[in-house]
């Protein structure tokens, strides 16, 4: 078997290829923009006095959370799901924030038992997940760390900012084997708005809602000394603000399309890039061989970084038409696309391949995919 295969089917590339030779549709990290990426948000938190926490949802590459925390600023990571946390831990991340509710015996178990081998902590809207947290806490013999999570704008998940969110706390406090510990108040629908006043006037009023909201559990008698939430669209607004302690960002590592369109993002550059190869020409057109399962949609098609004077059609499973006027490209040549959206379109990859200088420099796989539960 010529000796070429294994690598075709194990992995996109092998350490020291040149970049050239990566098989494709592949996930390629342009490294130098990646570590400048995560050196600026490390420098803006630092700058800002809140904690970093960037959330690892975003790349679920236990690789990307460690180096984020040994060279990138941050205290730990969030996931948004325990089976997500869990594969991170088990590639030891030891500090993470579920910044999301869980239910569910199963995942509530799962949820207590890692809370046994590392730093964690979840989040609660309702007293029904505060007691089954409670149980499992004492069934498995740990004590677990709960956010109260308040609906500051986005009409996602959340308690009602103010006595409601009071009396969770209230109810956390109370609950055996469980320890208040803090605000979850996270602004997603803000983190799109592309126009920077509009997206500050929102912040506005999430602000002071977060912050009465604060002042109300500390009025009850309780320590609310963490609050967190934000993401790459709003970090400048929310870690600047006095109010959160800890911010949230995920995207800024890779970026994508529609966050190259949110304006004051802090300068954070365009890292990651679905390559992909021509497969077929015909007059006005190029084929290409990412598709809907190399790259998400749910924010627009992807964008061309390269070649320039070719743009974007539309995208069916295995394949990627690219509109090419000038008929600039051949059978063979590489695209390099950015995705709409990062997050879903990492999660259809099993690798990320990172270059440097030309040459394939890091092979990591992405440890949580399809970690959904
Ligand atoms: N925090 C929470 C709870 C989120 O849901 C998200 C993303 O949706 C983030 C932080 C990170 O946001 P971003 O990837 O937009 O930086
Ligand atoms: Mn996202």
């Amino acid at each position: 078997m010529p000796d070429i295969l294994p690598h075709v089917v194990a992995a996109p590339a092998r350490i020291g290829d040149p970049a050239a030779m990566v098989d494709t549709p592949a996930l390629v990290i342009d490294l130098d923009v990646f570590d400048a990426n995560i050196a600026r948000m490390k420098a803006y938190a630092a700058q800002m006095g809140v904690a970093l926490r960037p959330h690892a949802k975003t790349h679920k590459s236990a690789d990307i959370a460690l180096l984020q925390m040994q060279q990138g600023g941050a205290v730990g990571v969030c996931c948004q799901k325990v089976s997500e946390a869990v594969a991170l831990a088990d590639a030891g991340v030891t500090d993470i924030l579920i910044a999301n509710e869980v239910v569910g015996p199963a995942k509530v178990a799962a949820l207590a038992a890692l809370a046994g081998r590392i730093k964690l902590a979840v989040c609660a809207d309702h007293p029904v997940q505060v007691a089954a947290y409670s149980a499992a806490a004492v069934q498995a013999g740990v004590t677990l760390d709960v956010l109260v999570e308040i609906d500051c704008g986005s009409h996602r998940c959340g308690v009602q900012p103010g006595q409601p969110a009071v009396d969770l706390a209230l109810a956390i406090d109370a609950a055996p084997n469980l320890h208040f510990a803090g605000l979850q108040s996270y602004f997603g629908r803000a983190q799109h708005i592309y126009d920077a006043a509009e997206r500050r006037a929102a912040l506005e009023v999430s602000l002071k809602l977060t912050a009465d909201t604060r002042d109300a559990i500390r009025a009850a008698g309780l320590t609310c000394d963490r609050v967190t939430g934000a993401g790459t669209g709003t970090y400048g607004v929310e870690g600047a603000s006095g109010v959160y302690t800890e911010i949230q960002p995920g995207s800024y590592v890779f970026m994508d399309a529609d966050y190259n369109r949110v304006a004051e993002t802090g300068g954070f550059a365009q890292s990651l890039h679905v390559v992909a190869t021509v497969l077929s020409t015909s007059p006005g057109q190029a084929v290409c061989d990412a598709g809907l399962k190399a790259s998400a949609t749910d924010c627009g098609p992807p964008q061309i970084a390269w070649p320039k004077g070719v743009t974007c059609g539309t995208l069916s499973d295995e394949h990627g038409n690219v509109v090419d006027p000038d008929a600039i490209l051949q059978i063979g040549d590489r695209v390099g696309l950015i995705p709409g959206h990062i997050d879903p379109t990492c999660n259809l990859h099993d690798w990320y391949v990172g270059v440097r200088g030309g040459v394939v420099e890091t092979l990591w796989p992405v440890t949580a995919r399809g970690r959904l539960f």
